[in-house]
């Protein structure tokens, strides 16, 4: 076992049952267990191990503060979520909602960098539904080091929560370096399984990564209807907000 990261060994019941019990933000449904557990190996979860800050000015912090380098400032505090590709910080808005006018729809593709994540976007923002395929790079896999010196200690420990992966007994961590992260709370959601859904606010969003290679993250408004009717009030809230 690796001395830098500490390894939970959950043998496959467990970790079912564990997966019933702790789907406190997402409604999981049962993920694939992968080919090869007849080798006898255990199927673990693999957390992040804590690791300190070396950002010296929190206001800095690429997460909550105003570094230029980080393209958060442009979307903190919208009511949207996106998605990051960690290693290079590239932080992809969604747009699942025309707000402000900023939401176009269509297709896009943005291509990132050598070896990192690739963006592949349909959005329909006229009816709050946005899909993001994510394409790993060469260099997906999360690496601490990448981000160490940029996030402050809070925004740190909150990304290598969400970077817990599943992974077998001895073998490194396999989390790829990509979250999901809501604009207006800064809260960060895990995309590490091979399918998960998440309800965030007014927003459900289902992850499908069962192909290994990419990664098609949905996310629709869906806000909470009363007798089958949308609330007056969440009609009202919004429109205050942005008007
Ligand atoms: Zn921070």
């Amino acid at each position: 076992m690796s001395g830098n990261r500490r390894v939970f060994g959950i043998r496959v019941v467990c970790f079912i049952a564990g997966m019933c019990v702790g789907g406190v933000l997402a409604g999981f449904k049962m993920q694939d267990i992968p080919a090869g557990q007849e080798t006898g190996k255990t199927w673990e979860r693999q957390e992040q191990s804590p690791v300190d800050s070396t950002l010296d000015d929190p206001t800095e912090c690429y997460l909550c503060g105003n570094h230029n380098r980080s393209l958060m400032s442009m979307f903190r505090g919208r009511d949207d979520l996106g998605a990051i590709c960690v290693n290079d910080w590239y932080v992809m808005d969604m747009q699942i909602r025309n707000l402000d006018g900023m939401g176009g729809g269509g297709f896009g593709w943005t291509v990132g960098a050598e070896g990192v994540c690739s963006f592949q976007t349909d959005r329909n923002p006229e009816r709050g539904i946005s899909e993001v395929t994510v394409e790993y790079g060469t260099n997906s896999i999360f690496d601490v080091k990448k981000v160490q010196n940029h996030l402050c200690q809070t925004c740190l420990d909150k990304l290598l929560e969400v970077m817990d992966c599943y992974g077998y007994e001895g073998e490194e961590s396999g989390a790829r370096d990509i979250c999901l992260v809501d604009f207006q709370t800064l809260e960060l959601y895990s995309l590490q399984e091979h399918y998960i859904s998440h309800y965030i606010r007014d927003y459900y969003v289902q992850v499908d990564g069962r192909d290994g290679e990419e990664l098609e993250v949905t996310g629709i408004y869906t806000p909470v209807l009363e007798n089958g009717e949308r609330t007056t009030d969440v009609a009202m809230e919004s429109e205050n907000k942005y008007n």
